[in-house]
């Protein structure tokens, strides 16, 4: 349920309203706005008709059930956007962000050589995986705790705050020790007892989309970190499983314009893996900004042929800063029918 109430409300009347919606065994989030203050009340659903009934207290307005599955991460819930902070960085506050840096750290030189890459081609955070979810267990799966320690080094020197994967509840704590922002892979989005533990933590999450998740199966993940009491969450959307076989998912652009629509949380976009060709994601980047997104998080490398893993899709340097000198550019002109008066 959402209580309505006037900006004009007295703190008394604010007070009653968030005391009645506790005793009815429900957590009040209150979000204020210019034009009003919006009481979400989750929990319950049999105390429905006690909610109702606060139509006639004084200061609210309106009472109005919320129809989404998803509550707390809904737009009907909060007045204005989120905006989520990693260190000095902002996202979702209208101006999008990048973050970039190689699939998987392989060594110290090969981080620190693409941090101050990126840092240097304008990156506002640095990636890098240390746990990384592979197909195969044959195949590199990613040096552990002596990257987040790279990890650690990178952000001292270049000043870029770092989001990294955390891939089970055990390693919750010492990724969060070198990291500023934990990713939730696509593998794991609906690993509950993981989205449990990290509603629990102080660290922003990246959440990226199930590779065969559709929007409300995504949106309800987040809720799952809202509702166990972390609010900082970005949504990440990085292609799904389709028929196609020619790119390596389907980026799902109307999915970052449906989930802004949705949810007032940041949604950004990870061109390399949404398509996983290197010659794609400059102009796939340009496309998810003019979608919308609040950002964008691309693959880097120095080497990509020699890359442990994902070289076809990450971007050398001189690549990296070339998508970036062009992606602000504005959009061509249409070839409007101009009008000639008869
Ligand atoms: C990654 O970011 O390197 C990664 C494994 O992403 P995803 O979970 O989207 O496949
Ligand atoms: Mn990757």
């Amino acid at each position: 349920m959402i209580i309505k109430m006037s900006v004009t409300a007295t703190e008394e009347e604010l007070s009653h309203v968030i005391e009645r919606v506790k005793e009815c065994g429900c957590d009040p989030h209150v979000s204020r706005g210019v034009e009003h203050i919006i009481i979400g009340a989750v929990g319950s659903p049999d105390k429905r008709n006690e909610l109702e009934a606060l139509r006639v207290a004084r200061g609210v307005e309106d009472v109005i059930p919320i129809t989404d599955p998803f509550k707390l991460v809904s737009r009907q819930y909060k007045v204005g956007r989120s905006i989520v902070k990693v260190g000095s960085v902002n996202i979702g506050d209208g101006a999008p962000v990048v973050i970039a840096g190689p699939c998987s750290i392989e060594s110290r030189a090969q981080l620190l050589t693409t941090a101050r890459a990126v840092r240097d081609a304008g990156a506002n955070m640095l990636r890098g995986g240390a746990y990384k979810p592979r197909t195969s267990p044959y195949d590199f799966q990613g040096l552990g705790v002596e990257a987040l320690q790279f990890l650690k080094i990178a952000r001292e020197e270049t000043g870029l705050p770092v989001v990294t994967e955390v891939m089970s509840t055990e390693d919750v704590e010492i990724v969060s020790e070198y990291a500023d922002m934990l990713q939730v892979g696509a593998r794991n989005m609906q690993n509950f007892s993981l989205l449990r533990r990290l509603a629990q933590s102080k660290r922003p999450i990246l959440l990226k989309r199930g590779l065969s998740a559709t929007i409300k199966e995504w949106l309800l993940a987040a809720e799952y970190l809202l509702m166990g009491g972390n609010s900082q969450v970005v949504l990440c959307e990085r292609g799904i499983k389709t028929f196609e076989t020619e790119t390596r998912n389907t980026l799902d652009l109307s999915a970052v314009a449906l989930a802004k629509e949705l949810s007032h949380l940041p949604v950004i976009v990870d061109p390399s893996h949404a398509t996983g060709r290197r010659s794609l994601v400059a102009s796939v980047s340009r496309a998810a900004i003019a979608v919308g997104a609040d950002g964008l998080i691309i693959e880097v490398h120095p080497e990509p042929e020699r890359a442990l893993s994902d070289g076809p899709q990450s971007l050398d340097l001189e690549g990296f800063s070339q998508l970036m000198d062009h992606l602000d550019e504005p959009l061509p002109k249409l070839a409007r029918t101009v009008a000639v008066a008869a």
